[in-house]
């Protein structure tokens, strides 16, 4: 059975704490849903436990921020340790399973041996590194990519993938490249997670659009390059959203695309 994850950020439930019960209340009514929740590095322990409290036993996921954090440069390294050890707090209160951790910037060799060395320096099978678009939308180059580069960082550390769907084609697109084949490569290393949203194919942008708003083929993507079981992340909306409409929108279109 798939499964399908409400994305917040963990600060979130400062703004609207009512937004994530409910979110929680829904999810316990279904066997199929689970919450990602981004670390932001201001969430302090007694806030997590916070969260926790609030949302009881469902199943949560965790993504590192990113803010900050370039596993692809060796003066950062410190930095990088510390910001992921906030999600590693994170994680360790929710027992999550996976931690969704972004490579970093920079294109060729040298930037993805420095990543790999990290990755393999934070010893830690939950996380799991999550391809990117070619380039930011500020036009900055990323790391991480093409499926050779996960592999190279997945076998560097023994981490796992988080396939991201949007950002794989954008990162075609940026670089002419057939999508389907690009997402074929990107599936044939056994995604541990996977993140989608729509988009308008041919946009170099990573949109998040709600479902139904864009032109992604999502029932093709969904049935040919998830896995059965799969931990689908909905990364949709732009900015947070209380209300929990949308969220339930979404999760019905995918549900009704299987
Ligand atoms: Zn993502």
């Amino acid at each position: 059975m798939r499964k399908f994850g409400f994305k917040f950020f963990s600060t979130n439930f400062q703004q609207a704490p009512e937004t994530i019960t409910e979110c929680a209340e829904i999810a316990s009514s279904k066997e199929d849903i689970f919450m990602e929740f981004t670390a932001v590095a201001v969430t302090t322990d007694e806030e997590f436990k916070k969260i926790k409290a609030a949302i009881g036993n469902i199943e949560v996921r965790i993504h590192a921020s990113y803010d900050g954090f370039d596993a692809s440069n060796s003066e950062l390294f410190q930095r990088n340790k510390k910001i992921l050890a906030s999600a590693q707090k994170a994680a360790d209160i929710f027992d999550a399973k996976t931690i969704v951790v972004h490579a970093g910037y920079g294109h060729g060799k040298k930037h993805l041996e420095e990543a790999g060395r990290q990755f393999k320096l934070f010893n830690d099978e939950r996380i799991v590194v999550e391809n990117l678009p070619y380039y930011d939308n500020n036009g900055d180059e990323m790391l991480g990519n093409m499926a050779d580069e996960i592999a190279y960082i997945r076998n560097e550390s023994k981490c796992g993938f988080c396939f991201d769907f949007s950002h794989a084609i954008c990162s075609a697109a940026a670089q002419k490249l057939d999508i389907d084949k690009y997402l074929q490569s990107l599936f044939l290393l056994k995604p541990t997670v996977y993140h989608m949203c729509d988009g308008n194919i041919p946009e170099m942008k990573d949109l998040h659009l709600h479902f139904g708003e864009g032109n992604y083929p999502l029932k093709h993507y969904l049935n040919d390059y998830t896995d059965e079981n799969a931990y689908i992340t909905m990364e949709t909306g732009n900015g947070f959203e209380q209300s929990n409409d949308l969220r339930l929108k979404d999760y019905n279109y995918l549900k009704a695309m299987l």
